[in-house]
This record gives C-alpha cells, sequence and structure tokens, in this order.
C-alpha cells in the first residue's frame, strides 16, 4: 500500500519523515529521555548520578518516536536513523535488567520498586510502547534487536502475571494491543494469553481508586459490562482497542457485543463533530452524553489517535462502513488539525471555538500550536500514526481489495492492484484502474447521496449506496469513477448537546469548516456573525496551495451589547448583511492567534 506523496495525506507522510520524525526525535534527546537511559547505563557500583528526566512515562516518548522510525523505514527505505536505532538498541540491552524489566523512571529513582504501584508509574504502558515500537522496526527494517528486547519485557509480564501470577494492571491500557501485536508479530500464544488476562482482570476494582476513582482508569466495571464510554478518554480509547484485538484473535463475540455497545456511547453520544473526544479538561475525561462544549473541548490529539486505532479494529472486525468513516472523521479533522504546516508545532487539545481574548497562557490550551509540551505524549503518537497511514487505507483478502480512504495511491491485494486517482477531498471524482482481477469494494461516505459510478471492464455488485461499499467485480484494466456529491451542507446536533443549540457547523465533503477572525472584515469580531442557513454557501477556489478549495457563507452581523444581561426582548434582531470565509478545520491558527469557532449561530 503506498500513498501519492503529492496528495494530501502522502504530503503528511513526507513532512512527516522531513520535518516530524527529526522534530521527536531532536526533543527525546533535548528533554533528556535518551539521557535517562545513558545514565542507567553508566552506572557504577554506587548506582547512577544525577536524577531522572521528564515525566514518569518519559520512555513511552521515545518508543513512539522509534516505533515512526520503523513504519517510516518500511514506507521509504530510509536508514536516515541508523546510528540512532544502533545507539538505543545498545543502550536498552545494557539497562534492561536479567529478568527483562526496563523502565527508566523506576531504575532510575532511588526506593522505586517494580509494580508497585500500577495506578501511576504506567510500566506496563511503557512496555506497550516498547512491544510496538520493536513490532513496527522488525516489520519495517527487519531490526531483530529491539524485538529481543521487547520478548523479554513480554516474557517477564507471562511469569509475573500469567495465569499463576500476580493479578496487576496497569493504570493506563496499552499493553494489551501491544501484546496481542507481539504475539502476531512471533507467533508466541502466551503473549495472547497475557493480554487476555489484562482485559479479564480489568473492572474489578484492583487498582487504588485515589483521588481519580475507579472509572478513570476503567477498572469501574469488566469490560464485558462496562458499555459507556467514561473516564480519561485516551486510557478507555486504547482498551477499547486492546479489547478488539483480542476479539480478532480468540473470536469471543461477547467482547465485540461489548465494543459495539461502547463505539455507540463513544461515537453516538460523546464525540465531537470534528473526531474529537473527551471534553473535560478535568482528568482528562469523557464527560456525560451530549457534554460536547465547543470552548472548553479537551479533544486530545492522542484520543483521536487512538479512536481511529479503534475504529480500524473494529472494520477489521465487521467490515461496516461507518467505521472507516469515523477513521476518516478524526484523521482530516481533528487529527490534521493538531500539526502545523511546518510539521514542527501540535496542539494537545483542540478546542471547536476560541473567543476573542482568549487566554492562551495555560499549556493545555494555547492560542497556537506549541513545539513541544512537558507532557508529550502527542507529537510522537502523530508521528508514527503518520509513518503508518497507508496501512489504514485499503485491505485486502482472497477475494479482492477494500478501499477504505479515498486518497490517491497503490493499493495491492493478491489477486489485483488497484491505482486510485483522485482529488479528494476538495474534489468528488474518484478513479480506480485495477490491473489483475477480484472484486474492488471503495466506500461511498454517508453523506453522498446522489454518488454515481461509472465501469468499464467490469460487473457492478453493488451500487454507491452513501454508507456502504460499492463492490465491482473487476477483469484487467477495468475502471471504476466514483463521482461523489461535493456540495457543502449544514450540519446540526442533537438538541441535547445544548452548547451548540441553535448551531450549525458547515460541511464539505469529509471536511469540517470553521471561520477565523483573520478572515473577517475590519471590525467585525467572530462573535458578531449569524449565518443565513437559506444563503447560497459559494466555494473560493485557489487562495493557496494548503486550503485550495474555502467556502464563502452569507449572514448578518450583529451589535454586541453593552450588558452582560438584560431584559429578553421577543422581537426579531436584525443586522447588517456580511459575507464571510470559512476555511477548513484542519488549517486554522496557522496565520498567528486570533478568534475562531466551528458552530455558527443562525441569523
Ligand atoms: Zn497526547
Amino acid at each position: 500500500m503506498r500513498l501519492n506523496p503529492a496528495s494530501l495525506l502522502g504530503g503528511w507522510q513526507e513532512l512527516n519523515a522531513a520535518a516530524t520524525i527529526p522534530h521527536c526525535v531532536a526533543n527525546v534527546e533535548r528533554t533528556g529521555t535518551i539521557a535517562n537511559l545513558r545514565r542507567l547505563a553508566e552506572a557504577g557500583q554506587d548506582g547512577p548520578e544525577g536524577t531522572f528526566q521528564g515525566p514518569w512515562f518519559a520512555d513511552s516518548d521515545l518508543y513512539k518516536t522509534l516505533e515512526a522510525i520503523g513504519w517510516e523505514a518500511g514506507r521509504s527505505g530510509t536508514e536516515r536513523w541508523a546510528g540512532l536505532l544502533s545507539e538505543v538498541a545498545g543502550l536498552l540491552e545494557q539497562v534492561q535488567a536479567p529478568d527483562g524489566y526496563l523502565n527508566t523512571y523506576v531504575q532510575g529513582t532511588p526506593d522505586k520498586v517494580p509494580f508497585s504501584n500500577p495506578e501511576y508509574t504506567h510500566e506496563l504502558y511503557c512496555a506497550g510502547h516498547l512491544m510496538q515500537a520493536a513490532v513496527a522496526l522488525h516489520r519495517g527494517s527487519g531490526d531483530e534487536r529491539f524485538l529481543a528486547v521487547a520478548r523479554r519485557f513480554g516474557d517477564l509480564v507471562v511469569r509475573e502475571f500469567g495465569e499463576d501470577g500476580e493479578p496487576v494492571i496497569d493504570g493506563h491500557p496499552e499493553v494489551e494491543t501491544a501484546l496481542v501485536e507481539l504475539y502476531r508479530e512471533t507467533g508466541e500464544e502466551s503473549y495472547l494469553r497475557a493480554a487476555e488476562l489484562q482485559v479479564e482482570r480489568r473492572g474489578h476494582r484492583t487498582l487504588a481508586g485515589g483521588r481519580f476513582g475507579a472509572q478513570y482508569y476503567q477498572d469501574h466495571l469488566p469490560v464485558r459490562e462496562a458499555t459507556e464510554a467514561i473516564g480519561h478518554s485516551v486510557r478507555q480509547l486504547y482498551l477499547a482497542a486492546g479489547v478488539t484485538d483480542l476479539y480478532l484473535e480468540n473470536g469471543d463475540e461477547s467482547l465485540l457485543r461489548a465494543m459495539e455497545q461502547l463505539w455507540d456511547s463513544a461515537f453516538g453520544t460523546k464525540m465531537y463533530v470534528i473526531g474529537g473526544h473527551g471534553s473535560r479538561h478535568r482528568d482528562e475525561s469523557y464527560g456525560d452524553p451530549y457534554e460536547l462544549p465547543p470552548d472548553r473541548a479537551y479533544a486530545e490529539t492522542c484520543a483521536s489517535i487512538a479512536a481511529l486505532q479503534w475504529c480500524w479494529r473494529m472494520l477489521l472486525a465487521t467490515g461496516q462502513a461507518r467505521y472507516a468513516e469515523e477513521m476518516e472523521r478524526a484523521l482530516l479533522n481533528a487529527i490534521a488539525a493538531s500539526m502545523d504546516h511546518s510539521g514542527t508545532a501540535f496542539f494537545y487539545s483542540n478546542p471547536l471555538q476560541l473567543r476573542t481574548g482568549h487566554d492562551g497562557s495555560s499549556e493545555d490550551a494555547p492560542s497556537e500550536r506549541l513545539p513541544w509540551y512537558g507532557c508529550a505524549c502527542c507529537p510522537p503518537n502523530l508521528a508514527r500514526l503518520l509513518a503508518s497511514l497507508h496501512g489504514y487505507a485499503a485491505t485486502a483478502d482472497a477475494a479482492g481489495l477494500q478501499v477504505h480512504l479515498l486518497t490517491p495511491g497503490t493499493f495491492a491485494g493478491e489477486s489485483l492492484t488497484a491505482v486510485v486517482e483522485t482529488g479528494y477531498p476538495w474534489d468528488g471524482d474518484v478513479l480506480v484502474t485495477v490491473t489483475g482481477r477480484g472484486e474492488l469494494a471503495v466506500r461511498v461516505p454517508s453523506w453522498a447521496e446522489g454518488a454515481t459510478l461509472d465501469v468499464t471492464g467490469g460487473q457492478v455488485l453493488a451500487g454507491p449506496v452513501p454508507g456502504d461499499y460499492l463492490r465491482v467485480t473487476c477483469a484487467d484494466g477495468a475502471t471504476v469513477r466514483l463521482t461523489l456529491p461535493m456540495t457543502p451542507r449544514l450540519v446540526r446536533a442533537d438538541e441535547r448537546a445544548d452548547a451548540v443549540r441553535g448551531c450549525v457547523a458547515v460541511m464539505r465533503g469529509p471536511l469540517v469548516h470553521c471561520v477565523e477572525q483573520a478572515d473577517l472584515p475590519e471590525g467585525v469580531l467572530v462573535e458578531q456573525l449569524r449565518l443565513d442557513p437559506a444563503a447560497p454557501i459559494a466555494e473560493e477556489r485557489g487562495q493557496d496551495a494548503v486550503t485550495p478549495v474555502r467556502l464563502r457563507l452569507s449572514g448578518v452581523v450583529r451589535p454586541l451589547g453593552q450588558e452582560l444581561y438584560g431584559t429578553y426582548d421577543p422581537a426579531p434582531r436584525t443586522g447588517t448583511p456580511v459575507t464571510f470565509t470559512a476555511i477548513p478545520y484542519h488549517a486554522w491558527a496557522n496565520r498567528g492567534p486570533g478568534a475562531m469557532r466551528v458552530w455558527l449561530p443562525l441569523a
């Protein structure tokens, strides 16, 4: 599977390789994450000198960066980081204890005992990222050294927390999906059983609740009963990905049924229109159903990445288009917005509204993207996702090929290869040319009412139904042309999403749009705009390469009131007619700090 580097998604992969991965490497070096390993490797009889640097889970930032390098090596064949990989592999081999244990925070901090505080220390979380890095490096470049280190830790988990071991689970899920991946890579079944035990042991309140409570770690109910998305959103979504991975290997239908209910809760009542998850800044957690304030949205970048990863597994489990559609929503909106156009500055939280006068001094809600964070989970997470993005675009099986992300590229199955040419998401024309023969499936988005299909050299098994896959039996040389309606549309939220009641969001294709202060006439504030829902929406093309299609909206400008509260006046309010530009949400905050909103009140 290969993305065209000149496309939107393929271009992000190129930017990731050229800018984001090097930026992550420089920052894990700068912040002492690699130095934590060197310090332990160089320790003498009296123990290491100096102190551990960074947050207690800092190892995971290094491992995610290594995972990105592994996928990138597999994608492009680059050996740019061979020196770094060699050095870090040597350090890990030196620092890893004889029993397989490895964690620079616990090993490098006096009086810390392995696995004695699983609520907080993230030891299995870090081990999970080590395993995923090792799998990526093994698949990407055949590297055996990291895999050997990861296996030694995996074997430790099997011994310590296996069938007859201690019933320890980690406060931060992640090792579940990693152990399944390690099993897939090595064929060692004890890793799969260890993942199963991690999943089965969660939800029995074995973690001390502390100030967060059991729900924070999803330890309040067993996974088959915990059908409401709750607690820390990244933990919830990583856990769900791990449970779904387990189902994919052991076929336990009760796990899939629970995941389907959990998915309906997360994506049906608690997701932002940009594909963000977790509305509460406090505890980085999910809120109540429909508690989706646009200005106070937390919507951590890692949560959208985790949501995409979970949807991918649900797609593999069921083949249903809705999971691929939510992957696309997260990818093209929340995830895309989290990185700037240089690939070296990032949002941690992703609000849907920034007010005039926003106080951006708080680290987790800045007005602009930052180069790095004290808690730096998001940037390397983005790097590993982008480096592996081509792997999410299509799948293949004995029958043929299934295209999930509509993006230019070359996708090879067992019996046929498809070359996809399209300007999507800017244009709705998708041309697929097939060599070989077999069944081609292409996802038709749920909003694409009126999509048309033109096939030569193939037989249509299923036409373009919105929210499903079109299916064509293709002969060698067949062409399949799908044309999607890209007319801009207004989207409303459920009545119960009070914070945006009376507002609409503007979408064109899969892209959510927003209005930025930088595009408004002199003297008009974002807060004064009201959208006329009956007015046609015009397209502006060719303004710049980053946002080749912008939208021209019509409405009115209302004068701002003088008092915070006053007597309600039932008379219709008027305003001055105005037209204004909306840009794709993912391009916001690239022109300096300024007010922005996705949800627009109606005139
Ligand atoms: Zn994060």
